[in-house]
């Protein structure tokens, strides 16, 4: 797939508020974001999407799942967050590297737009 900005946070070409980092994963703040905490979680491997997920990302998948319940907890969210995934046109994808969204800090409503 082809570089995105987010593989230019990875390598620090671009600034990021960086929350969380270990050998796959990455999570830093959004630059706009949609709640008093939301927080990008993405791999450090580049994926485009969800769907072009291959068997193998399997386990990297679930850790991703993981370091988002973590930051979840490092921010404060006791009360409840939201983990986001947008996948293509229609959901309004527009960085074509996996993100999850974690979203938190005031009352969500649902279902979503
Ligand atoms: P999505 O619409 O799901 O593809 O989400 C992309 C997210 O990346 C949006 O919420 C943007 O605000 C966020 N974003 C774009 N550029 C940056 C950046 N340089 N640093 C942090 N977040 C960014």
């Amino acid at each position: 797939m082809s570089d995105t900005l987010f593989s230019q946070i990875i390598r620090r070409e671009i600034p990021a508020d960086i929350v969380f980092e270990d050998d796959r994963a990455l999570a830093f703040r959004d630059i706009n974001p949609q709640a008093p905490v939301h927080v990008l979680v993405i791999p450090k491997q580049p994926i485009a999407m969800v769907a072009e997920a291959q068997p193998t990302d399997e386990p990297l998948l679930g850790h991703l799942l993981w370091v988002a319940a973590q930051v979840a907890r490092e921010q404060g969210l006791t009360n409840g967050y939201r983990l986001v995934i947008n996948n293509g046109a229609d959901a309004g994808q527009t960085v074509f590297h996996l993100h999850i969204h974690v979203l938190g800090g005031r009352s969500l409503q649902w279902p979503p737009g």
